[in-house]
């Protein structure tokens, strides 16, 4: 895309019930790098996250530990959510919660529009409902119970008993919008991605749609319907709106229009609501449909999905103690597939903490700048003739810049770093090759010397502003040691042609200092 487009990006808001683990963790990261590289490369960019606070689940949770579930909502987002968003180094533009003025207005404003406009009537409905999922199960989407819960029929995700309801609803006119979105995924084949992805959303919609129920009347945690206060608006109808609300749907023309519509990032198992429940809700409502829904895929330890309920869920908090948030944030986006499910592992994050970010890059940033520190007082050296070595690296600089640039422009966010790091390699290969330490005992060498380490310095430093979006504490220690002008207004997809300071800076420590113990203590 030409540089200067608007860039809205958004990740699922985490529902406040419980606190998070590296699943929600990883999320904000990939939508934190695509946030930066566009930013970086000078797009109009907003990265939007924030926290779902209603439904019968929150009002169960809040009302066990004796508190209101606003206090609830409070606390969770005040002691765990949007601290996480400071462990990894999340720079968002905006925290949108369910529970913000704003949001509750925009709601009742959406959904008066479709009820002006026909598309909600009331009915009778009756129906399993799962309150962990906050949502009434299809008779395929249930399973045999198993230890306590013999012979009944359990949701096949939490495995805990559905609830039968039968409520006077409201509903959404969802049946209507059939064809339409399978319109959409036929002409706009990467709506949705990935594939495998894609085809489980249009095989769901060609099984037919049933209209949604989209209030409920048994609880009244929850935005009220504006023509019938009796009446609290279905959690997740409520909790997709928030891509609009914060934009300013309804009160800020203007900013909307400039945002939306939005690429968002969601995990494959919501995957449904944002594919087909939203872009139904919002052709009803005349706006566009997103530009794009990304389903990325699920973190398993030990080959279990991640999840409190599954006792193996990890705080993120707990990696970042032991490696710090930039490896946190490089390791998975580098070790995992951006679309597939992907293992974590104490052992893998050690591994490529110790080759690929101390030994790889880390080291790289520390001989470089300590042989022009030490051979050239720290000036940059000017390059004289260059061979086709040095014109090999200026050569790889350019084309991973490119590879990187479009690899993210598909959310190939691993492929991305992939490719970055063919320069790392590169430069490592370079200095191996060039000996400049043998060349600095000959006086004669002098000028060759200079060539060296100021093409080895240049790679660095392209180097250093490509992954300033993924690793950013890191990139920006070591731009303050080489470069000129601020890190994150380098433009990204130009990377090369940053400009070093006259002279380096001797880096303090290391950047990815010695981890003595890998693992936490049990
Ligand atoms: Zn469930």
């Amino acid at each position: 895309m030409p540089a200067g487009d608007s860039f809205f990006i958004a990740t699922p808001i985490f529902y406040v019930n419980d606190v998070p683990h590296i699943g929600h963790a990883y999320t904000e990261v990939a939508a934190d790098v695509l946030a930066r590289w566009h930013r970086q490369r000078g797009d109009d960019t907003w990265l939007l996250t924030g926290t779902d606070e209603h439904g019968q689940k929150i009002l169960r949770t809040a009302t066990s530990h004796d508190v209101t579930p606003q206090q609830w909502a409070d606390k969770l987002v005040t002691e765990s959510w949007k601290p996480l968003l400071e462990t990894v180094d999340i720079s968002n533009d905006d925290f949108i919660r369910t529970t913000d003025e704003r949001h509750e207005a925009g709601v009742q404003k959406f959904l008066q529009k479709l009820y002006d406009d026909g598309f909600i009537y009331q009915g009778e409905f009756e129906g399993s409902y799962c309150v962990g999922c906050e949502e009434y199960k299809q008779p395929g989407d249930l399973v045999e119970g198993t230890g306590p819960f013999e012979g009944e029929q359990v949701c096949a995700i939490h495995s805990k008993p559905v609830e039968l309801l039968k409520e006077n609803n409201y509903f959404f006119r969802m049946s209507d919008f059939e064809q339409r979105l399978l319109d959409l995924y036929e002409q706009q084949p990467d709506f949705v991605q990935p594939e495998t992805v894609r085809n489980e959303i249009v095989q769901f919609v060609r099984q037919g749609l049933r209209d949604l129920s989209i209030s409920r009347q048994s609880f009244d945690w929850g935005v009220k319907v504006p023509w019938d206060e009796e009446h609290v608006v279905y959690v997740w109808f409520d909790a997709l709106l928030n891509y609009v609300t914060a934009i300013g749907y309804g009160v800020d023309d203007e900013q909307f229009h400039r945002r939306w519509p939005a690429v968002q990032l969601v995990g494959k198992d919501i995957a449904r609501f944002h594919a087909v429940i939203w872009p139904a809700m919002l052709m009803a409502a005349g706006l566009p449909v997103p530009k794009a829904v990304f389903g990325h895929g699920w973190l398993l330890v030990g080959g279990e999905k991640m999840s409190k309920s599954k006792l193996t869920g990890i705080a993120p908090q707990q990696i970042t103690d032991v490696f710090g948030a930039d490896a946190f944030r490089y390791y998975f986006m580098r070790a995992i597939t951006f679309g597939q499910d992907g293992n974590f592992s104490w052992e893998d994050i050690a591994a490529r903490y110790q080759a690929e970010l101390a030994n790889g890059f880390g080291n790289l940033a520390s001989r470089v700048v300590a042989m022009i520190t030490r051979y050239f007082d720290g000036v940059v050296p000017v390059a004289g003739e260059l061979t086709d070595a040095d014109l090999a690296i200026r050569e790889t600089e350019l084309r991973v810049t490119a590879a990187a640039d479009a690899a993210i422009e598909r959310f190939a966010i691993n492929e991305a770093l992939a490719s970055i790091w063919e320069l790392v390699d590169a430069l490592n290969g370079y200095i191996t090759e060039q000996e400049p330490w043998a060349l600095a005992k000959h006086d004669d060498q002098r000028e060759r010397l200079a060539t060296v380490l100021s093409t080895a310095l240049r790679g660095l430093g392209t180097l250093t502003v490509l992954l300033s979006p993924f690793i950013p504490t890191a990139t920006h220690t070591l731009w303050e040691s080489i470069g000129q002008g601020t890190l994150t207004s380098q433009p990204v997809d130009r990377a090369a042609e940053w400009s070093s300071a006259p002279a380096v800076v001797p880096l303090a420590a290391g950047l990815f200092p010695r981890i003595e113990q890998p693992e936490p203590a049990a």
